[in-house]
């Protein structure tokens, strides 16, 4: 695979994560923004992934990468060990507590992006300090679209040095109670005006379980999410959203608003698969026909009789 054009070049973390859920514990498990959005947006273009892992990382975990058939050439291996992080969830599979967060390489991280990946078309700023978002987009040569997401970390402890990087992306994606902390605002649509305001095209905010809304200067897109009944662990939902979104958007080619909402239904679809399994086990096996027979019946289930208006 190596040598081959990328598409689009996502930089995140790669972790190691301990999960509680109220039904289920798992340990040292596969995560990180990278690794779920890598997973996810490899469906459907050819990822160059940019990350840090440790001596300790588990050759699996590598060759699970390669099963995605992500392009690993920016990923470095360094001496010490993996970022990690737990956290626990409450009862409405939801809202969740972090345990721990160990920066371990990740501290000392600096990216440097291939030759091959410079010229890439599509990126995504998966979740990572924004001082490092900063670097790997300093390093592309042209990129037609640029997308980014974020957490309230960032929001509360770095947000000059977001706040720059969000000046300079086409999309910002982030879950609702992180567009009300960092614009300030409690409705979504003045929320969104506020951070269209910092100088992206377009808004993406997530709702979990409810869905999600996309903001331009002049359009907004509202998509309900996939109704599911048996949500495994949702971490990493966000992430495989985005994945599953610039994936597809990457493989279409175009920026319109046709392509982009096209875009947001296979980002939901495939978040709704990720969310069904621990780390990427449910993504492991789907299959690009998986995701369009769940994409139909999704489209079916918003189909709106346009031309009946009652007497
Ligand atoms: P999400 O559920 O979308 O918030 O993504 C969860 C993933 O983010 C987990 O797999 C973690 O390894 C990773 N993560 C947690 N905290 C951080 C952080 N501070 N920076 C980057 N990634 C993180």
């Amino acid at each position: 695979m190596s040598g081959k054009e990328v598409q689009l070049v996502v930089v995140g973390s790669i972790g190691i994560d301990t999960i509680e859920t109220p039904v289920e514990r798992r340990e040292s498990i596969l995560g990180g923004s990278a690794s779920y959005a890598c997973a996810t947006s490899a469906m459907y273009s050819h990822v160059g992934m940019v990350g840090v892992v440790g001596a300790d990382f588990p050759e699996a975990y590598e060759n699970l990468y390669r099963h995605f058939n992500i392009d690993l050439a920016g990923l470095q291996k360094k001496e010490g060990e993996t970022f990690r992080w737990s956290g626990v969830y409450k009862e409405n599979m939801d809202d969740r507590d972090t345990l721990s967060t160990e920066l371990n390489v990740l501290a000392e991280f600096a990216p440097r992006l291939p030759d091959r990946y410079r010229k890439a078309p599509f990126l995504f700023l998966a979740n990572i300090g924004p001082d490092l978002q900063q670097e790997v987009l300093d390093q592309m040569e042209q990129p037609k679209f640029v997308a980014m997401d974020t957490m309230d970390l960032w929001i509360n402890i770095q947000r000059d040095a977001l706040v720059k990087v969000i000046g300079q992306v086409d999309l910002l994606t982030l879950n609702e109670s992180e567009a009300r902390r960092l614009s300030g605002e409690h409705f979504l649509p003045i929320a969104a005006e506020r951070l269209l305001a910092m100088g992206p095209r377009y808004v993406l905010i997530k709702k979990g379980e409810h869905g999600s809304m996309l903001f331009s200067q002049d359009d907004i897109f509202v998509l309900p999410a996939f109704p599911l009944n048996n949500v495994q662990d949702p971490t990493g939902a966000g992430d495989a959203f985005a994945g599953g979104f610039m994936g597809s958007l990457a493989a279409l080619g175009e920026v319109n608003e046709d392509t982009i909402r096209t875009a947001m239904v296979y980002g939901s679809v495939v978040a709704s698969f990720a969310v069904e399994a621990f780390s990427l086990e449910r993504l492991k096996t789907l299959t690009r026909a998986d995701i369009e027979t769940r994409a139909n019946l999704f489209r079916d289930m918003m189909r709106i009789p346009g031309a009946l208006v009652p007497a």
